[in-house]
């Protein structure tokens, strides 16, 4: 199918029935640095938008190694055996500078990715963190509205990525190693606090016992950090992606947390202020490069720019001479 405007019902309409190469094509699309192609993918999702919003959203974050696609593997598994449809997405931070994804490659997840009923898609690899975490957001909407009803949406555990993730889903899930002592293995204070779960991983042979000291260390620090805020208090639990154990149980509290936020109104509470910070966030992007492509603009900033580092004039005088330079249009 090409993508011009009076194949948009048509995508729609495969995206509904499920199908698979429909989905990718319509994410590809999105993720396109080509307006041509982007703007159509636009304009199929915004056909979709009235099928959206009905998967439980989960962000899964932990430091490299700490077993996340292993992990995820299992829940995912775990999860379609229960009668749902899973996709997996990602959010890769790694950029240009640090060379190659942390994340890995498509090879992961081998078994989760033979399901029918999973849908697997890497992070989208281009483009600064806020770009790819938009493309993530939309990706979600799309599968969303293919019937997927359970998101997972990965990332690894440094730098700003976990907070783009926590604004798109309606758990966050922070995976940490056994045998951490009392340290909290660098993992910041600011994305525990935005935790509603720790998960210790590889809780099994000779880790099991000190999986188990972790997460009463875990609890203990999660008692300290977090004023409840609202009425789920985040828990601390261990699993094993090669025994099992565990996996189902963090599965049920996934779901009892579903339930209890539905029942309070507060997942859609978090929706709604996650859609709305999300528009402003567009704008903010949008009037970024709207201002950086501006010929007079970018005609006169690298001037600026070394007159600052000169100090020959003020980063705020240089500012103000920029955007005025905006303004005149
Ligand atoms: P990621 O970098 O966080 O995605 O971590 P991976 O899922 O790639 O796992 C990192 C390493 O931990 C691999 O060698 C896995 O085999 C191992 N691993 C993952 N899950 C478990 C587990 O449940 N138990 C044990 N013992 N090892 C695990």
């Amino acid at each position: 199918m090409s993508p011009d405007a009076e194949s948009v019902p048509a995508f729609r309409e495969a995206i509904r029935r499920g199908d698979r190469r429909s989905i990718a094509r319509t994410i590809t699309l999105l993720e396109s640095t080509r307006p041509d192609q982007a703007a159509f993918g636009q304009a199929v999702l915004d056909a979709l938008v009235a099928d959206t919003g009905g998967a439980i959203r989960v962000g899964i974050t932990g430091p490299p190694g700490v077993g996340k696609s292993t992990f995820i593997e299992a829940l995912g598994l775990h999860v379609i055996g229960q009668g749902h449809r899973v996709a997996v997405l990602a959010i890769d931070p790694s950029s240009p500078v640090s060379g190659g994804s942390i994340l890995g490659d498509k090879t992961r997840m081998e078994r989760l990715a033979q399901d029918e009923r999973a849908f697997i898609r890497p992070s989208p690899s281009s483009g600064s963190l806020g770009g790819v975490a938009q493309r993530t957001r939309e990706a979600m909407l799309v599968c969303e509205a293919a019937g997927y009803d359970v998101v997972l949406v990965e990332t690894v555990g440094i730098g700003q990525s976990e907070i783009a993730v926590h604004s798109m889903v309606d758990f966050f899930l922070v995976l940490v190693q056994p045998g951490a002592g009392d340290e909290l293995q660098g993992i910041k204070k600011g994305v525990l606090e935005l935790a509603d779960a720790l998960v210790v991983t590889k809780a099994d042979g000779e880790q099991r016992a000190s999986a188990e000291r972790s997460r009463g260390e875990h609890a203990r620090a999660l008692e300290l950090l977090r004023a409840p805020t609202s009425g789920w208090r985040p828990r601390v639990l261990i699993a094993s992606a090669f025994t099992g154990e565990g996996i189902p149980q963090v599965w049920t509290m996934i779901r009892e947390h579903d339930q209890a936020v539905a029942a309070s109104g507060e997942r859609e509470a978090r929706r709604r202020e996650q859609a709305r910070a999300w528009m402003w966030s567009l704008v903010e992007q949008g009037l970024n490069d709207a201002f950086r492509s501006h010929p007079e603009v970018a005609r006169r900033a690298p001037e600026l720019e070394r007159e600052v580092e000169a100090s020959r004039t003020t980063p705020a005088a240089a500012a103000r001479s920029l955007l005025e330079s905006f303004r005149k249009g």
